[in-house]
C-alpha cells in the first residue's frame, strides 16, 4: 500500500527550531559557533541570537561577569553557554 510522501527531516526548507518550511530564501544559516545543523527562520534566528547574547554575559560555571571574549564550553562538558577564563581553565584540566 502506498503512503504519501512522509515530510523530509533535513530539508533545506525548514527550520530545524520550529520545523517551519517558510521556504530556503526565508532561512537563515545559524552562527557557526552555536553548532547547529541546518537552518533557521527569522524568528528563530533572532531567538537564538538573544539567547546566546544572554549566555553570553555570565559564566555559567560561577555567575562571573564575561568580558568581551567569553569562551564557549566545549562540546564534552556538557555544558550549555560560556564560561569565565578560570573555569573554562579548570574545565579544561578535568578532560
Ligand atoms: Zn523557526
Ligand atoms: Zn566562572
Amino acid at each position: 500500500m502506498k503512503k504519501p510522501v512522509a515530510k523530509k527531516t533535513n530539508s533545506d526548507d525548514m527550520c530545524i527550531a520550529c520545523g517551519d518550511e517558510p521556504g530556503g530564501l526565508n532561512l537563515w544559516r545559524p552562527k557557526k559557533e552555536w553548532e547547529l545543523k541546518g537552518w533557521l527562520c527569522e524568528p528563530c534566528f533572532d531567538e537564538w541570537e538573544k539567547s546566546d547574547n544572554e549566555l553570553k554575559k555570565n559564566c555559567i560555571v560561577c555567575n562571573a561577569k564575561l568580558g568581551f571574549m567569553p569562551r564557549r564550553a566545549k562540546k564534552v562538558w556538557n555544558l550549555k553557554g560560556y564560561l569565565c577564563k578560570n573555569c573554562w581553565n579548570l574545565q579544561d584540566s578535568k578532560t
